[in-house]
């Protein structure tokens, strides 16, 4: 827009009222009406003929109303009730709980309707749209033309957004000014910014349309990513000062203890590790790794590195029962080395905690592992060298933000076991530095998945009988803590463990673990399934990651279908984790398509990307996370899955400008500098990054 502002009240039609609703959904000036973009189109360019209509179908008609009827229905809701005629008969329309709409719609009116054509008692089309053709014929806004359909508000009928932004975009965009620098317009082709938001709003027809689009989401996107590239840019540009010698003593030792031959992908990552760590610049680096492809061996072999060379590392799990079991795995590899581990995690007796966080500051302890909650908060550290945060959806510069503000500048490493598709790696992750471990340890049986139902429980139950016989343990999953209402169907997991320990699995050891335990039981009832004393472990999602337990070789998943597919993946790589042949079963009798489908894609493979990108696909990338709260930045109309090309393309743009002009100090990279500082205000750092 120009350089004033202009309000959105100053437009025709909008009064104080009208500004407050606009305001409740972000419209505050002439600009964000301009940017305030269709959801989807209809196409009504074409007139139908009454004669020709179907019931079922949506169509545009137009006619000469012939009758009006201002009548009540059986239930007192009003229902205004047209006859249309054209030269080829005539239809009905109502109009529920409108009856205000007698006074516009009169008889003898011409007028365009766009509705679906329903049978009842008679046919007739429901709640259609109208425009009233008049006597020197305006443009019409609501019909005949690929019509706009924005997100509508109870305040904000569709009717109103649309005949505001029509004037919106007729006198204002003409104002728009281009933040994209031309040399950019002209590479990828692209509209101007005026053309397109004319054409996004109101397309003449579908291929101006497609151009519109792609020209916004282009914009949209290389905004975002020139955010990302700046901010890794001014990660980078710190001077940290922890550069790390990488080998010594220590991590000597260390190969020389694991139990094991590293992976490619092991050996690869860790590489690629201690490339970042020996280097000044703190890293930012996410290692993806699939369930079991032995992530815990590689943030093991950083923390020595780290320790190695005189600083203090931490591991920071999402859980406590997480938290607990890398305390073990590795003071198991590490405490041999003489290395000090501390467990942090919450309801430790406040003496010894405050022993705890003394000796972590005066240095004592080397390495501290616990919830991302008690580091980030208790802890104060002497020397931090190196934070490692496992299982975590989140923009790891949201840990170091929080590090940095305690005056620590650390070396970062994300791990996740979430196989993050591509697509959304370069979104969500894109100002991190990605390591990815392919392949699964050697000598890992594939884990047989069945999808059985319900009529056939009897023989999943001596199946896993028999898998206990011999010697291994199960884990038995259901969706809920306690039964919904009486006679629920799905499955909850105190009901199951009654039954399966006094009914189903008698002569051997069954345990209950879900989320509402207390952390003492259900650190016992860990223990005592790591140790093989438990057999049977029901429980909640509460396991749902990292978990390690060789010896178990059965998964048996409850009401499988309510689960996400990424859920039920996650739930898959918890058995297969030794030598023995694993299984995993999804008992499930599922109601809708979408359902099966999940169901099958887990029968069809192992592989933890296709089952990431078939779960994105089914679900979206908000959902994909979990919650929109996981730090998915906020993308308003392009679809990262489908226009993931326009992505790339952007994303090479903004990498590059930032190369060559840091601090977008040119003069052709001045208003796209005003637009990102407005847009991603105090997240941006451009002065450190030049
Ligand atoms: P995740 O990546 O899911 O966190 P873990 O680090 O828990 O996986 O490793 C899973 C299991 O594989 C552990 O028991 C670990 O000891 C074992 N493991 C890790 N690396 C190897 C390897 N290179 N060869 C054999 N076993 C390995
Ligand atoms: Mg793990």
């Amino acid at each position: 827009m120009q350089e004033k502002i202009t309000e959105v009240r100053f437009l025709k039609g909008v009064g104080p009222k009208r500004s407050e609703d606009l305001a409740k959904v972000g419209v505050r000036t002439v600009e964000d009406i301009l940017f305030y973009l269709p959801s989807r189109y209809e196409d009504r360019s074409k007139v139908v003929k009454i004669r020709e209509l179907k019931v079922g179908e949506a169509n545009t008609v137009e006619g000469e109303i012939a009758a009006v009827s201002n009548k009540r229905t059986a239930r007192g809701l009003s229902m205004f009730d047209i006859t249309l005629a054209d030269d080829t008969g005539f239809i009905h329309a109502v109009w529920f709980n409108q009856p205000y709409l007698k006074d516009y719609l009169l008889k003898g009116a011409k007028v365009t309707l766009y509705g679906r054509v329903e049978l009842y008692d008679r046919v007739q089309i429901i709640n259609p749209e109208y425009e009233i053709i008049k006597d020197t014929p305006d443009e019409s806004i609501h019909m005949k033309r690929i019509v706009p359909i924005y997100p509508a508000t109870n305040e904000l009928s569709q009717k109103y957004l649309r005949g505001l932004i029509f004037q919106a975009t007729a006198n204002h965009c003409r104002f728009l000014v281009e933040r994209l620098p031309t040399y950019i317009i002209a590479r990828q082709r692209l509209v101007d910014i005026k053309f397109a938001v004319r054409n996004i709003h109101f397309p003449i027809d579908l291929e101006n349309l497609e151009k519109a689009y792609r020209r916004i989401v282009f914009e949209e996107f290389f905004m975002l990513q020139l955010a990302l590239a700046i901010k890794k840019r001014s990660a980078a540009a710190e001077a940290g000062g922890l550069a790390h010698a990488v080998s010594g003593e220590l991590i000597g030792q260390l190969s020389g203890a694991l139990p094991f031959e590293l992976t490619a992908g092991q050996k690869k990552a860790i590489t690629e590790i201690e490339r970042d760590m020996a280097s000044e610049k703190p890293m930012s680096r996410l290692l993806e790794g699939d369930v079991g492809s032995g992530k815990t061996v590689v943030a093991a072999h950083s923390l020595v590195l780290t320790v190695q060379n005189g600083f203090q590392g931490c591991l920071m799990a999402p859980t406590e029962v997480l938290a607990r079991q890398h305390f073990i795995a590795l003071s198991e590899l590490l405490m041999p080395l003489g290395i000090n581990i501390a467990l942090l995690i919450g309801g430790i007796d406040p003496r010894a905690k405050k022993e705890l966080l003394a000796c972590i500051k005066e240095g004592k302890v080397d390495i501290v592992v616990g919830t991302h909650a008690m580091i980030q908060e208790a802890v104060e550290f002497r020397k931090l060298g190196l934070a490692v945060v496992d299982e975590q959806h989140k923009f790891g510069v949201t840990q170091r933000a929080v590090l940095k503000e305690k005056g620590y500048n650390p070396h970062i490493l994300v791990m996740t076991a979430t196989p993050i598709p591509r697509t959304l790696a370069l979104t969500v992750y894109g100002d991190l530095d990605i390591s990815v471990i392919k392949e699964l340890p050697k000598g890992r049986k594939p884990i047989v998945t069945y999808w059985v139902e319900e009529s056939k429980r009897r023989k999943v139950y001596d199946f896993t009988r028999e898998e206990l016989g011999k010697g291994r343990q199960a884990y038995v999953i259901c969706p809920r803590i306690e039964e919904s209402f009486p006679g629920s169907r799905t499955k909850n997991v105190t009901a199951t463990f009654e039954e399966l320990k006094s009914r189903i699995f008698t002569g051997f050891e069954v345990g209950l673990l879900h989320g509402r335990m207390s952390s003492a039981e259900k650190e016992k009832v860990m223990k005592d399934f790591r140790k093989g004393k438990i057999k049977v472990l029901v429980s909640t999602i509460v396991i749902e990651v990292g978990i390690d337990i060789p010896n178990a070789t059965v998964m048996l998943i409850e009401n499988a279908e309510r689960f996400g597919l990424s859920q039920l993946h996650q739930l898959r790589g918890r058995v297969g984790r030794g030598e023995h042949e694993s299984y995993c079963i999804l008992l499930a009798d599922p109601q809708g398509a979408e359902a099966v489908r999940r169901l099958k894609a887990m029968e069809e493979t192992l592989d933890g990307f296709r089952i990431a990108e078939a779960d994105l696909e089914i679900r979206g990338p908000g959902e994909f996370f979990g919650t929109r709260q996981h730090g998915l930045p906020e993308i308003r109309f392009g679809n990262i899955l489908k226009d993931f090309d326009i992505m790339e393309l952007a994303r090479k743009e903004a990498f590059e400008i930032v190369k060559r002009d840091p601090a977008l100090k040119e003069d052709h990279h001045r208003l796209l500098k005003a637009a990102l500082m407005a847009r991603f205000k105090d997240k941006l750092d451009l002065v450190n990054v030049a």
